[in-house]
Parts: structure tokens; C-alpha cells; sequence
């Protein structure tokens, strides 16, 4: 789950974190108000679920209230990587000597939490990873003791070299290791970590991204959630508890089961077809679950074919033979559907499917060959 730079901000402070304050506007009189109770420089920072902001125009400096108004109005204008802008923070702008990154994250490789910290900060931290990774340190932390109060000296020794800096930057890799372990982040970064003309070291920004699966037992840090700033496509799918992870390509994927699901976009792209999605309906499914899943799918304008591949165990296929009936009844298909289903209560299926002038396959290669071929007009396979 994606929070917000200003939420995110408001559990780095909780750690200690040396962050100016902000209050968070959504509109240019309340921008405008707040910058005169602030007083001096202001920025201006759009609150989207996107990095990058900077460069997009979302975030902007204001020397008088007035400024921040109409900043504020540019702002809230905007649509930064399809994300319209809602919210904006509004906060007391810092002078900057320099500027650095430090960023938490879980590294698969090393299965623990891995500090990352480069003394060329501001800008994409991607950029500096591809082209100078000799400025990035990366230090992967051992969870039975956290980051050691040497450790975190050693890695801002990477950043500063005036002690004063170097002790404060320490602080906050402690701070920001606890912050992101304790709240269940998969990722916690600060970018830039500036140091002012005065030599204090302040964060700039914040960014936190939490694991979905410490959501459960962590109700305070579920409500921080932005539906409004989600995609619409994905918040549907989690509402209807469907795993759903949206992709560039036109062949809609609807399949029981990870594991089938991953098979089933590696076949498509073997084939010469792009999955427009990965969508796992679950073990029991319903028909519900289907009308959801094709809801879904077919919001997706990219989707040029609509692929099931069910493979019934504890699934039962009637159940989905059920659902594509109910959704295409409420909702006819524009694009064209290839279903393939085998297992429990087949036979069962295939009659409501015969009777509702629709047609299922058993073999899953020959079903995956003919929606790429629907969905690139018969170029591919
Ligand atoms: P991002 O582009 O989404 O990462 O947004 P940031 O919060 O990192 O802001 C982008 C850039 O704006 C930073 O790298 C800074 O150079 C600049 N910026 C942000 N806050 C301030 C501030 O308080 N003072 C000054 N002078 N520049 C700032
Ligand atoms: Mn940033």
C-alpha cells in the first residue's frame, strides 16, 4: 500500500525525524492561508501515489502567500503520471547546501532489510543506480539487532565528512530503519536528505510504501489508505478480494490460482501476445467473483481478447461458467472471449456455457494461441 508524503512524514516524526512542519490544503485559499500562517518561502508539494514529482511540476516554491494560491491552483490542476492531484502539503521551504538519499527496502536476494544511502541525492535514485553505482552504499541489516548505532556511523560517513553532519545523519538511519520496520514498510525513503547553509540535516521528503500483508494486524496504518488516490481498476479488484496487478499488454487474464496465472502469462508471451494483467480469482470461487474479475478487465480499453483459464480442483468450473454467464448478461462483451476449463463439474460447465451460445476448450495451449491471435489480429502465434 502506497501512503502519502505528508502520512508518511507524520510516522518519520514520530521517530524523531527532523522534518519541517506542513499542513496539507485542497484548495488554493486554504494553501494561500496556511502560507501566511507559516510566513517566508513555501513549498508547494503535490500528494499523488508518484515519484518524480518535481520534475512533473507538482512541486514548486512560493515567496508570499499570495504565490502559494496561485501555485496551489496550478497544482491542483494537475494529473501526474495519470494521477489527478487532490491534496497538497504545504510547508515552510528549507534552504539546501546539499542534497542526499537514504532509503530502507526489503532486498529478496539477501530475504532482510537492505539500507541504501548515496551522497547524490535530489534526483532519481534509479538514474544514479545506472550510471554511478559507486555512489550508492548499500548495507543489508541483520534483524536480530537492527541497525547498530556503528553502522548507521559508518554509512553516513559515506554522506558527510563534518562530524557534526555525520552524527545527525546517523540518528536518522537509525530513526528510518525503525520507522520502516515497525510499521510494516517494504520500502521507507527520503530523498533529499539536505544539509542547510546552518549545517542541520533535515528531510525533505518521505516516501513509504507498507506491505499489504501487515495491513490486518496494523488497523492504524490501514487507515492511512487513499482509495481516491488509487487506481479505480485496483481498488475494485481488492474490494472484491481479487489479486489484481494491472499490466501494459491486451490479453485480459482471468485464472484461479498464482501459480496457473503465472503459467498463463508466460504462455501468452511465448505465443507472441502481452498480458493486459495478472488476476488470480482465488481457490473458491464464486460466480461474484467472476462478474468482478470481468468488470475489470473489460474497464481496461487496452484489452483487445479476454482469456479464462480455470483449471477446476477446489474450484468448481459451473460456479465460473455461472459468473461469465451473469456478467455478459449485465455487461455484453466488446472484445472477444476464449475460455478454457477443465476439472471438477466440466461437464456441467460446458452445458451452461453451450446454452448461453458460448464454447469452452481443454487444452490450455490451444486456448492461449487463439486469444493472442484474437488480441493482435492474428499477427502473433
Ligand atoms: P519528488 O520530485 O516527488 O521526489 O519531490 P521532492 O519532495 O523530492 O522535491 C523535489 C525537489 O524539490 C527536491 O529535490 C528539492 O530540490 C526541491 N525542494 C523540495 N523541498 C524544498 C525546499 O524546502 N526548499 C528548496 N529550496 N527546494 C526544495
Ligand atoms: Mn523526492
Amino acid at each position: 500500500m502506497n501512503i502519502h508524503e505528508y502520512q508518511a512524514k507524520e510516522i518519520f516524526r514520530k521517530y524523531g525525524i527532523p522534518i519541517p512542519p506542513g499542513e496539507v490544503a485542497t484548495t488554493p485559499e486554504q494553501a494561500e492561508a496556511i502560507a501566511r500562517k507559516f510566513g517566508g518561502t513555501v513549498v508547494v508539494k503535490a500528494q499523488v501515489h508518484a515519484g518524480g514529482r518535481g520534475k512533473a511540476g507538482g512541486v514548486k516554491l512560493a515567496r508570499t502567500p499570495e504565490e502559494a494560491k496561485s501555485v496551489a491552483a496550478q497544482i491542483l490542476n494537475l494529473n501526474i503520471k495519470g494521477l489527478p492531484v487532490q491534496r497538497i502539503l504545504v510547508t515552510p521551504a528549507a534552504d539546501i547546501a546539499s542534497e542526499a538519499y537514504v532509503g530502507v527496502i526489503v532486498d529478496r536476494a539477501s530475504k532482510r532489510a537492505v539500507l541504501m544511502a548515496s551522497p547524490a541525492g535530489g534526483i532519481d535514485i534509479e538514474e544514479v543506480a545506472a550510471k554511478t553505482p559507486e555512489k550508492i552504499l548499500r548495507h543489508s541489516v541483520d534483524p536480530r539487532y537492527g541497525l547498530q548505532a556503528f553502522e548507521a556511523m559508518q554509512i553516513a560517513f559515506f554522506l558527510y565528512s563534518e562530524i557534526k553532519q555525520v552524527r545527525a545523519a546517523a540518528k536518522i538511519l537509525q530513526q528510518l530503519y525503525r520507522a520502516f520496520s515497525e510499521n510494516g514498510g517494504s520500502l521507507a525513503e527520503i530523498n533529499p536528505l539536505v544539509t542547510t547553509p546552518a549545517g542541520d540535516v533535515v528531510a525533505l521528503d518521505a516516501k513509504m510504501v507498507i506491505d499489504d500483508n501487515e495491513l490486518e494486524r496494523r488497523p492504524d496504518i490501514a487507515a492511512l489508505r487513499d482509495e481516491s488516490a488509487e487506481a479505480p481498476s485496483e481498488v475494485d479488484a481488492r474490494n472484491a478480494n481479487l489479486t489484481f496487478i494491472k499490466l501494459d499488454g491486451n490479453v485480459g487474464c482471468i485464472v484461479n490460482g498464482a501459480g496457473l496465472a503465472m503459467a498463463t502469462m508466460d504462455l501468452v508471451k511465448y505465443y507472441g501476445g502481452e498480458p493486459a494483467n495478472f488476476l488470480d480469482i482465488g481457490g473458491s470461487s464464486n460466480p461474484e467473483k467472476v462478474v468482478a474479475a470481468l468488470r475489470i478487465i473489460t474497464g481496461d480499453t487496452n484489452v483487445k481478447a479476454i482469456l479464462f483459464n480455470i483449471f477446476g480442483g477446489i474450484t468448481r468450473t459451473d460456479d465460473v461458467a455461472n459468473g461469465i454467464v451473469t456478467a455478459i448478461r449485465q455487461n455484453p462483451l466488446k472484445v472477444p472471449l476464449v475460455i478454457r476449463l477443465t476439472g471438477t463439474n466440466e461437464e456441467i460447465a460446458v452445458k451452461i456455457l453451450s446454452e448461453n451460445g458460448l464454447s469452452a476448450m481443454t487444452d490450455m495451449d490451444e486456448a492461449v494461441k487463439k486469444a493472442v491471435a484474437l488480441a493482435t489480429g492474428g499477427k502473433a502465434a
